[in-house]
């Protein structure tokens, strides 16, 4: 039987144009929400349950309480002209989740049983994918928790892995429109040889000070140095950073402490492909992109996320208070109302998410 994608839609129970990042309650009339779990227990990884409820019950010890043993993930499906659904770069996700699995001496989810929750889960929540042409999709959040009673310090034993789906649309509630990010060696996202690379819940909670710290500035974001000198450009708390230089040219920070975003991966790949840029994934120190005279010209910068997408930067304050140094570096054609090279990668991007434009790399997933 063909799956009827995006049903609460067609029958008007919500409009995808209220669609926001948070916590979503099925609306009246409307089928639940589903999630599906999985546990490991006594050794190994039991069947998949599914449940219609958000709650879950756990001994107050549990590991994920105390130490933050935790992982998560985040992926999307988008709806195609034709009513099907297209899963985008699934494999990547369950790559990344085996590394913060490995970075956090956490149970791996085996690539298999990872991909499978994830279909299952898109297919029970088929009602609530958003349709085509709206700018909503389906996000798909994947997590694992240490569950075993403990007190002392120690990695968990037995573990949950868990997969709940929303439909979402845009992540900044201002948008895609341009932000401002404020960088500054005042805070440190995670340490250099530490679990920057893994999608852990910590990383997450050590991020919301300096956060709180840019907003008071008038940023929407704080831009990340590396944290051991203090002269590189990492990444913000939820995207990765990039640039763009006359004569096309894509650089992307290469930092130890930069979570791999697979949203990056693909912008570059398209930029190089479908664009005729070149690709520098490098070091790239706050000097370079931020002090003006200096021989390289940067014309744009975005940030890029599964959430976050694509979201054009329009300035950067960088703030050494210690040095009592401020400079501010706008990105012209962001400011001016226009950045065609953003806009051109992220509608080429979202054609392919959606099935519109030829999948060269095989990065889609067709749900049936
Ligand atoms: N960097 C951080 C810290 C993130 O949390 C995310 C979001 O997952 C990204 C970058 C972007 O990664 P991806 O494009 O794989 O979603």
């Amino acid at each position: 039987m063909k799956t009827n994608y995006g049903e609460v839609f067609e029958k008007e129970l919500i409009k995808e144009e209220d669609l926001g990042f948070g916590v979503f309650e099925p609306p009246e009339k409307a089928p639940p929400l589903y999630n599906l779990r999985l546990d490991f227990k006594n050794g190994k990884w039991g069947e998949f349950s599914v449940r219609n409820d958000p709650f879950i019950v756990l001994r107050i010890e549990a590991g994920i309480f105390h130490y933050g043993h935790e992982w998560f993930e985040g992926m999307v499906a988008h709806m195609t002209k034709d009513r099907r659904c297209l899963l985008f770069r699934a494999k990547e996700n369950a790559k990344r989740a085996e590394k913060s699995s490995q970075v956090l001496c956490m149970e791996p989810v085996p690539k298999k049983l990872f991909l499978e929750g994830i279909k299952a889960a898109v297919k029970l929540n088929a009602a609530y994918l958003p349709r085509y042409g709206t700018g909503g999709r389906l996000y798909i959040r994947p997590f694992l928790i240490g569950t075993n009673p403990q007190l002392g310090l120690g990695e968990s034993r037995d573990f949950t892995f868990i997969v709940f789906c929303y439909p979402v649309g845009n992540y900044y509630p201002t948008g895609l429109k341009p932000m401002k990010l404020y960088c500054s060696p005042a805070f440190d996202r995670v340490a250099q040889c530490s679990t920057g690379q893994a999608k852990a819940g910590g990383n997450y909670a050590a991020s919301y000070r300096s956060k709180q710290f840019a907003k008071s500035k008038g940023c929407g974001e704080y831009l990340y140095l590396d944290p051991t000198e203090h002269k590189f450009i990492a990444e913000t708390g939820s995207a990765n950073f990039f640039a763009l230089r006359e004569n096309k040219v894509y650089v992307t920070p290469d930092e130890p402490s930069v979570l791999q975003s697979i949203t990056n991966d693909s912008l570059a790949a398209i930029a190089k492909e479908l664009m005729g840029f070149t690709i520098e994934k490098r070091k790239l120190t706050w000097r370079e992109l931020l002090e003006r005279g200096c021989l390289s010209e940067f014309l744009e910068a975005g940030l890029c996320g599964t959430a976050a997408r694509l979201t054009p930067v329009e300035s950067i304050i960088y703030e050494d208070e210690r040095q009592a140094l401020r400079i501010e570096r706008i990105f012209p054609k962001v400011r001016e109302g226009n950045a065609p090279w953003c806009q051109e990668l992220y509608a080429r991007l979202k054609n392919l998410q959606h099935g519109d434009e030829e999948d060269r790399w095989g990065w889609t997933m067709e749900v049936d």
